[in-house]
C-alpha cells in the first residue's frame, strides 16, 4: 500500500498530496509507520492533553493567533495513564523515572523534570549514553538546562513482552529511523504483537 499526506495553506484551497516525502513516510503494509519510527516512547503531558488554559494565555499574549483551534484533547491524562501503562509493557520501554507517585527521585540521574508523574518504574533502565550524548549533557548543565534521558522503546536489555514477545538489547547500530529493526529490539507490531496473533 502507497499513501501519502495532502497539504492545503488555507481552509478555501483544495488539499494536495505530497509528491515527494521526505523523513516522515507513511506507513505501508502490515506494521505501518510503526515498522520504521525510531521509537521515542514519550506519554502525553497533562499539559497537552489540556491546553486550553495554556493557550488562551497565549493568545492574550498574542503567541498564538486563532482563537478558533484551541481545544482540550477529550480524554485526561489520567484517563489515558492505564493505557501508556500497558503499552509501555508491551513495547518494553526503557527510560529514568524523575517523579513517581509525587515523589521526585530522579532529577539529578536524569529523568525527564518535564514528564508526567508515573505510579512506575520503566520496565527497564534507560539506553547507555553514548559519548556524544555524555558531552551534550554536561554542555546543557552547565548553562542550566535538564538533560533527561529519552524513554526508549529500543530496549537497553533482553526483555519479554505481556505476550510472551521477546526483545534483544539495542546494539546502537543506528537504523532505527526509517528502518524496520532487523534485530528484533525496537518495540513494532511485527515484534511484539505478530507473534502473539500467530
Ligand atoms: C521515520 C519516522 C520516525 C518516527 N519516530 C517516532 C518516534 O520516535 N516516536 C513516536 O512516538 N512516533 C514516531 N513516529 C510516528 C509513529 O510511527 C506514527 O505516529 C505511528 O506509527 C502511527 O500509527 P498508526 O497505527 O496510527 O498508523 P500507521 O502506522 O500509518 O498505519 C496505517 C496502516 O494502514 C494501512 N492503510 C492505509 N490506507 C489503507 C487502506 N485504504 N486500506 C487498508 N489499509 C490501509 C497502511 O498500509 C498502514 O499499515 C515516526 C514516524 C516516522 C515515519
Amino acid at each position: 500500500m502507497k499513501s501519502t499526506v495532502t497539504i492545503c495553506h488555507d481552509a478555501s484551497q483544495t488539499a494536495m498530496p505530497y509528491r515527494q516525502l521526505a523523513a516522515f513516510l507513511p506507513g505501508a503494509g502490515i506494521g505501518g509507520a510503526g515498522l520504521h519510527w525510531s521509537g521515542v516512547h514519550f506519554r502525553v503531558d497533562a499539559h497537552r492533553a489540556a491546553p486550553a488554559p495554556l493557550l488562551r494565555r497565549a493568545l492574550r499574549q498574542k503567541l498564538y493567533p486563532r482563537r478558533d483551534e484551541i481545544q482540550d484533547f477529550g480524554v485526561t491524562y489520567d484517563e489515558l495513564r492505564p493505557f501508556f501503562n500497558k503499552a509501555e509493557k508491551v513495547f518494553g520501554t526503557s527510560g529514568t523515572p524523575c517523579s513517581i507517585k509525587g515523589r521526585v527521585i530522579g532529577k539529578e540521574s536524569c529523568g525527564n523534570p518535564f514528564a508526567p508523574d508515573r505510579f512506575h518504574r520503566f520496565l527497564l533502565p534507560a539506553q547507555k549514553r553514548t559519548h556524544s550524548a555524555q558531552l551534550f549533557a554536561e554542555a546543557a548543565k552547565s548553562v542550566g538546562y535538564y538533560p533527561y534521558d529519552l524513554p526508549s522503546a529500543n530496549t537497553s536489555g533482553p526483555y519479554t513482552n505481556t505476550y510472551g514477545a521477546q526483545m534483544r538489547p539495542c546494539n546502537f547500530c543506528g537504523y532505527c529511523s526509517g528502518y524496520a529493526c532487523y534485530m528484533y529490539l525496537k518495540a513494532s507490531p511485527n515484534v511484539n504483537i505478530l507473534p502473539a496473533l500467530r
